[in-house]
């Protein structure tokens, strides 16, 4: 995988992306692009938050239906 600095990508993308929108590198590497030694971007943090909200819509999901259940119950 090509490895580029948050200054490159956002070149490359003809984009200005802020850096928390990221999860960058804990250590230096090789930028591919300007060829310095930099934090590099490892993904967007957009596919973290999505997993995430994923599980909350499941969740909310089992919730809703455990209720329905309860109510469902009561009616009989
Ligand atoms: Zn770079």
């Amino acid at each position: 995988m090509a490895e580029f600095c948050l200054d490159c990508l956002n070149k490359i993308c003809n984009a200005n992306e802020p850096k928390r929108k990221f999860v960058m590198s804990k250590e230096l590497y090789l930028c591919e692009e300007c060829g310095e030694m930099k934090y590099v971007v490892i993904c967007y943090r957009r596919n973290l938050l999505s997993s995430i909200f994923r599980r909350l819509a499941y969740w909310l999901k089992l919730f809703i239906d455990n209720l329905r259940r309860r109510t469902q119950h009561k009616k009989l």
